[in-house]
């Protein structure tokens, strides 16, 4: 109950920028207005993870940032409320997904549609449950290139068996979502796009995963870029585009596409939201001179 009022506390007073930031309560949903949409970012608290994932980063940088050694670790989902539809972006790791839609007051019946930005264990570990759906009515949208790579049998075979289950579990959600499921090409990030949905534009974003796709909702001359795991630590990658992570796919490639996000939401001044990124989740690219710089959106809760 006292989350739920929370929620509806931070309701809709989250503006950019000006307003004074105030500390969350754990356990609590933040949520914003995005033109005629409501977004609520769906956030799980995982292990923190280790520093050795960074790669090409010396040391002491490594220290400053992370003097413990680790990276706070969450996963969020996006959960958007447009005025016809409900829509999931991502799914988490399967821990937190349903008590936060619940919170949320949202049965998984009700989900219409999930767009997925990439197939890691971390963003759909909420589609199954026992090898069954949870979201009876939701059509799946997945990358196609990103669909491609998952049912790459020659890809898969690269691994040694132990590190197939990424594989397995995607392999599973597709058979399972069979009926329901979308396959579409994102468009290039500077190029003209079209909607993928109403108000929902997909931009391909590889390097991290094959197939990385960012979405763009756009409502009523506001928008956000939801950018997935492009930027997955924030702390040292905004100061730093060049470091990689030891899962991404392809970095030369993650660096670039890195650089033409940052290079993008400074210059259109577009809210950005990540799947790793920890609380308030969201914020904006601002480009000083020679670098980047994260700001972090304020928050104002009414008293
Ligand atoms: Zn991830």
């Amino acid at each position: 109950m006292r989350n739920l009022l929370l929620s509806l506390i931070i309701l809709f007073v989250a503006i950019y920028p000006g307003n004074r930031a105030t500390a969350q309560e754990s356990g609590s949903i933040v949520t914003i207005e995005v033109g005629d949409f409501e977004v609520s970012v769906l956030s799980e608290k995982l292990p923190d993870v280790t520093t050795d994932v960074l790669i090409g980063s010396k040391k002491d940088i490594v220290q400053k940032y992370y003097p413990e050694g680790a990276i706070p670790f969450v996963v969020n989902s996006f959960l958007v409320r447009t005025p016809d539809k409900i829509i999931l972006i991502d799914t988490g790791a399967g821990q937190g997904l349903l008590s936060n839609l619940k919170k949320s007051d949202i049965e998984p019946e009700q989900i219409d549609i999930i767009l997925l930005t990439h197939m890691h264990s971390d963003h759909i570990g909420g589609l199954l449950q026992d090898n069954e759906t949870v979201f009876p009515n939701a059509a799946l949208y997945i990358p196609q290139p990103e669909y491609d790579y998952w049912m790459n049998d020659e890809a898969m075979s690269l691994l040694p068996e132990d590190y197939q289950g990424n594989f397995i579990q995607a392999r599973e959600i597709i058979k399972v979502y069979k009926n329901k499921l979308y396959l579409f090409t994102p468009d290039k990030l500077e190029g003209k796009a079209s909607d993928l949905i109403s108000g929902f534009k997909s931009y391909a974003t590889c390097g991290h995963t094959h197939g990385h796709a960012a979405y763009l909702l756009e409502s009523n001359q506001s928008s956000l870029l939801i950018w997935g795991d492009a930027i997955p630590a924030i702390d040292i990658q905004v100061p730093y585009p060049d470091v990689t992570l030891a899962f991404d796919s392809d970095p030369e490639q993650v660096i670039q596409t890195r650089t033409e996000i940052f290079e993008y939401v400074s210059k259109n001044n577009i809210l950005i939201g990540g799947m790793h990124l920890g609380y308030p989740h969201m914020g904006k690219i601002e480009k000083n001179q020679n670098n980047y710089v994260f700001i972090p959106l304020n928050i104002n809760i009414s008293k």
